[in-house]
Order: C-alpha cells, then sequence, then structure tokens
C-alpha cells in the first residue's frame, strides 16, 4: 500500500493544508480542513467557532436521555413519564396527545422581531409549543414501548433507549435490530437473546460479550468472530470449546463452565473478575474498525472516509458523528439514522439537509428546529409536522419564505448566532440531567462557571426498599416470581428499582442472577467499560518479541522482524492506559 494512503487510513487526513483557529469557547487551537471548508460551503454555513470537543459540549447540554420524571399530560391530564420535570415552564403533551391532530403548531406561529437576537426568541416559541414528553413513537409505529426514549418501530421494549426496531428488549443503550436483549450498549444488529455486552453484531444466546461478532453461546469474551462455546477468552476466530484462550474438549468445557455457576451471582462476579484480569494480558486493536476503508475513529463498521466517528454503521464522508447509522456528508451529528448532509444536530433521523436541530425526522431543508416531522423548508420552527415554508411556525409563500429567511440569516450575522448551535446556557435541561455531564463532567459551580444551566433536585427514589441485597438468593433457581412485587435497592447508588415480570421471565430463560445494581448504575459501569469517543495519536507497541511492556509474548514473527513495530495510528486508548495496544498488522498476526 501507498505509504501515504497507509497514513492517511490510520492517522487522518494531513493537517499541512488546514487552518488553525482558536476556540471562541475554551481557546485552543483546532484544525479546519480543506475538505471541512467544501462542506461548510456546500450546506452554505461559516466554518464552525467552536472546537470539535466544546461543539459536541454544547451539544449534548441539550440532550437529556437518562431523567426521567412522572408528571400529567398537559392535555389529556393523564399521568405520564417525561424527559421534562413537572416545573418545567412549557407544556407537556404525551405521545398519543402530541402525535393526535388534536392541536396544531402553528396556532403558535409568531412574527420574527429584527430588533432582537434569534436564539431567545426562539426559546420563546418553544417553551409555547406543546413539548413531547419522550421521543418515542410508543402507541404509532411501536406497540408496548411506553418507557423509551429517542426510539422508534418496536415491540414490548422497556427502558431502551436511543433504538429502533427491536423487540422484546430492555434496558439498553444504542441498540439496533435486535430481538430479546437486555442491558445492552452498542448493539449493531440482529443479536438474540443477549444479556451485557458492548458493540456487537449476530450475537446470540450470549452473556457478558464485548466487541464481537457472529457469536454463539459464548460468555465473557472479547473480540472474539464466528465462534461458539467459548468462555473468559479474548480474541478468538472460528473457535469452539475455549476458555481463557486455551482448547478444550466438550465435555471438559461442559465441567469447566458449570462450575462456574454463572446462574448465580458470586459465580458471575468471580468470572468477570477473572476475565477482567485476562484480557489485560493481551493486545488490543488499536481501534475497533470492521470493514472499513480510509476511516479512524472507534467502533465503528462498513464505513467509508469517516473521520471521529464512533458507535455507527454504514456511515460515509461524515465527520464528528456519533452513535448511528447510514450517515452520509454529514458532520456534528448526535445520534442518526439514514442521513445526508446534516449538520449540528441531534437525532435528524431520515433527513436531507438538517441543520442546528432537535429530533426532527424525515425532513428536508429545515433549519434551527425543535421536533419538526415529515417537513420541507422550515426555519426555526418548533412541533410542526407536514410543514412546508413556514418561518417561527407561521406559513408564508415560497417567495416571502426566501426573502425572510435570508433577511434572518443576515440579522444573525450581526448577532454572531449564524452558524452556531443554541447556546447551552438556553437549553431545556439542567447540565447534571444532560449525557453532557456523562461524557464531560463538571462540577456544579463549573458548570455555573461556565454559563451552563444546573438542575438541583435529581428525582432519585431512596430508602423504599422491601428486600435487603443480602437477602437476595444468590442463583436465579432460588428467585420465586414474588421477586416482581419487591422494591429493591442499587447496591451502587442507594436508588430504588424494580424487577418486571418481563425481566424476570428473561432471566429465568437465560439462567442468570437477579441485578444487584439498578440500570443507571449498570449503563455507567458499561460506558467506563468502554473506551472513549476521543483519540489519540499513538504508537504500536509491539516490541519485535514481545509486547513494550513485556507482559505479552507475540505467538508468530511480524512482518517489521525482531526489531520494534515503527507503525503510528490514531486511538481511543489513551497514552496513559495500561492496555497493550497494537497495530492493525501486529494485532492480525497474533489473533488465532
Ligand atoms: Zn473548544
Ligand atoms: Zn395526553
Ligand atoms: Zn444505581
Ligand atoms: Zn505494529
Ligand atoms: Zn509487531
Amino acid at each position: 500500500m501507498n505509504l501515504e494512503i497507509l497514513r492517511q487510513a490510520t492517522l487522518g487526513p494531513s493537517s499541512s493544508r488546514g487552518q488553525d483557529k482558536p476556540c471562541q469557547n475554551c481557546s485552543k487551537p483546532f484544525t479546519i480542513e480543506p475538505e471541512d471548508f467544501a462542506f461548510y460551503e456546500k450546506i452554505k454555513v461559516p466554518a464552525p467557532t467552536f472546537c470539535p470537543k466544546c461543539r459536541r459540549q454544547r451539544r449534548m447540554a441539550w440532550r437529556n436521555d437518562f431523567n426521567f420524571y412522572s408528571r400529567t399530560c398537559d392535555l389529556c391530564k393523564k399521568q405520564i413519564v417525561s424527559l421534562y420535570a413537572p416545573d418545567k415552564r412549557f407544556p407537556v403533551y404525551c405521545n398519543k396527545c402530541w402525535w393526535s391532530d388534536q392541536w396544531d403548531a402553528k396556532d403558535y406561529a409568531a412574527d420574527f422581531n429584527f430588533s432582537r437576537p434569534f436564539f431567545e426568541q426562539f426559546v420563546e416559541l418553544q417553551n409555547r409549543v406543546p413539548a413531547l414528553a419522550l421521543i418515542n413513537d410508543d402507541g404509532i409505529g411501536s406497540v408496548n414501548c411506553q418507557y423509551t426514549h429517542d426510539f422508534s418501530f418496536g415491540r414490548n421494549c422497556y427502558m431502551v433507549l436511543l433504538a429502533w426496531k427491536l423487540e422484546d428488549s430492555l434496558y439498553g443503550h444504542e441498540v439496533i435490530k435486535a430481538k430479546e436483549v437486555v442491558d445492552a450498549m452498542s448493539s449493531f444488529g440482529d443479536c438474540e437473546l443477549s444479556y451485557e455486552s458492548i458493540c456487537t453484531q449476530q450475537c446470540y444466546r450470549s452473556t457478558n460479550i464485548y466487541y464481537s461478532f457472529s457469536v454463539k453461546d459464548m460468555h465473557f469474551c472479547y473480540d472474539c468472530r464466528d465462534s461458539s462455546d467459548c468462555f473468559l477468552s479474548i480474541g478468538l476466530r472460528h473457535k469452539r470449546f475455549y476458555v481463557k484462550n486455551k482448547q478444550y474438549s466438550e465435555e471438559e468445557y461442559k465441567r469447566i463452565i458449570a462450575e462456574y455457576r454463572l446462574d448465580t451471582h458470586n459465580g458471575r462476579e468471580r468470572a468477570k473478575k477473572e476475565f477482567g484480569e485476562f484480557i489485560m494480558k493481551y493486545p488490543r486493536r488499536y481501534a475497533n474498525l470492521k470493514n472499513c476503508v480510509a476511516s479512524i475513529g472507534d467502533d465503528l463498521i462498513n464505513s467509508k472516509n469517516c473521520h471521529y466517528v464512533f458507535n455507527a454503521f454504514n456511515a460515509e464522508d461524515s465527520k464528528y458523528f456519533e452513535n448511528g447509522e447510514a450517515s452520509k456528508d454529514s458532520y456534528d451529528i448526535l445520534v442518526a439514522g439514514e442521513i445526508n448532509q446534516c449538520y449540528e444536530a441531534l437525532t435528524p433521523d431520515q433527513s436531507y439537509r438538517n441543520f442546528f436541530s432537535f429530533y426532527s425526522w424525515k425532513n428536508m431543508e429545515v433549519t434551527y428546529c425543535d421536533s419538526c416531522h415529515s417537513s420541507k423548508y422550515l426555519f426555526g420552527c418548533v412541533g410542526l409536522k407536514k410543514g412546508e415554508y413556514c418561518i417561527f411556525n407561521k406559513q408564508y409563500s415560497k417567495e416571502e419564505y426566501e426573502k425572510l429567511k435570508n433577511r434572518i440569516i443576515e440579522h444573525m450575522k450581526t448577532t454572531g448566532e449564524w452558524g452556531e448551535f443554541f447556546p447551552a446556557r438556553l437549553s431545556r435541561f439542567g447540565y447534571n440531567e444532560t449525557v453532557a455531564q456523562m461524557y464531560h463532567p463538571l462540577a456544579e459551580e463549573d458548570a455555573h462557571a461556565k454559563d451552563f444551566q444546573w438542575r438541583d433536585s435529581l428525582q432519585l427514589t431512596t430508602g423504599k426498599e422491601t428486600i435487603a441485597l443480602s437477602d437476595l438468593p444468590d442463583s436465579i433457581r432460588n428467585i420465586s416470581d414474588s421477586i416482581t412485587n419487591e422494591i429493591l435497592v442499587c447496591g451502587a447508588c442507594s436508588r430504588n428499582y424494580r424487577i418486571i415480570p418481563q425481566e424476570l421471565a428473561f432471566y429465568r430463560k437465560m439462567s442468570l442472577p437477579i441485578p444487584r445494581r439498578c440500570f443507571l448504575c449498570r449503563n455507567a459501569a458499561r460506558l467506563a467499560f468502554r473506551n472513549p469517543f476521543e483519540l489519540w495519536h499513538r504508537f504500536c507497541q509491539c516490541a519485535g518479541k514481545s509486547s513494550a511492556n513485556g507482559v505479552y509474548q507475540n505467538q508468530t514473527g511480524h512482518a517489521h522482524g525482531d526489531a520494534p513495530c515503527s507503525n503510528e495510528f490514531q486511538t481511543s486508548y489513551a497514552p496513559d492506559r495500561p492496555e497493550i495496544v497494537y497495530c492493525e498488522q501486529c494485532y492480525q498476526s497474533e489473533v488465532v
């Protein structure tokens, strides 16, 4: 391979022709590459003034994925679950009411006032138009999926966030096309009967599976492919009956796995500990890229020419994109599916040229919009369905629309708003309610100093437990149906939680003990286990015959011989991490 192509494939495009400028927010320099300028030119927005990290944090400060509140629907008055706490100043409708034609977002139409900034006026409109309680299509495209968020096309799902096309699944985060998966994070399709997984595809009847594809009946395995009946292993290809990367006979394998008692909490804790220690002795691949061409990022599948793209598949010509599928020619997106030429948006699903928007699906040419669907040519609108040529929810003719839109853009250039995402200080959520706190944590005083909002009391039920953790039977075999009537207490955060009947049936079917942690703590543990969506420039840690730290002895000779490997790459393993990180060539030489 041509050296420059190889360099670009692992390091990203050369920045020699890019333009460096300081971030308007954090003052650190960042580079805008020539292809970035071409993208901004194509979508007709100015180049960003915030660095990629600050842009991500600003978007995230508008995104509450995990804090749900009970409140009433402001239309039908039923008790509902919502992203918005009951004390919010704007009306909130349940799904059935919001998606119905009992109200019309155009009734809230406003005239744009050229003597005031755009964002303030937009937030005023946002505060008048009813908000959707939870972003899902329960009762419309989905059936029995009430407690889901950023979710569509599902059946019988509970507490699954950022997901679509699933059935009978519980407690997931970023899950696509799956059936009976519980506690999944980044499930990329066709998983069935899996429990506790991160970055998996075609994973069947398996538990505690990480970065693995096409596996069956596997437990506590990392980066395994096309394998079945393996336990406590890493980097296996086409293997069966392996424990700790060692081959056993079928009888021996069955005896070993039975001895661990994976139906018990203690048995699984033992396996988890041994698994954590075992995988540290083996090298890791610099990035989890599968079928990718000229791309840098992590947890990326079937993608081409992507840079800083994380947790995505079928992406092309995209940058600073995370969590989603089929993104084409799009930048700065936080969760999306099937998008083309989109920029700075939260879940602009199935859209073409959707810019600076929140949860607006099936649109074309919409800019600065919130919860607008199946619409075309909107600017600064909230809650419109099938709208066309509207500004601040007011209907215009095509000619009037173009004229007024251009005037507002000129106005926004003078106020410094044009081309910027909504400022975090105007967010509908406290910083600590949003995913920004998960990925860019801040103490309250720092959040205030940075002009973020803060929510004083997060809804947290504690002290209501009817059973102590120590009284929970170790094995699922000794759990009776009455467990679904009990209130449990999380061993990590003391929050109360319940086991729902569908969940109990799954644990029984899969022979799994009752979890001792609440969903939020389980999800946080998965997030901590996976690498951050960030890249560092590093060198391969293969020293020739062994890893540079001497922990791992190479099993085969490598192309670079006994001398240390000179390959460098962009990796999500920060330089101070203890894992042994190998380049693609060295890693592939060792995978068996
Ligand atoms: Zn910055
Ligand atoms: Zn309602
Ligand atoms: Zn907890
Ligand atoms: Zn190497
Ligand atoms: Zn090597």
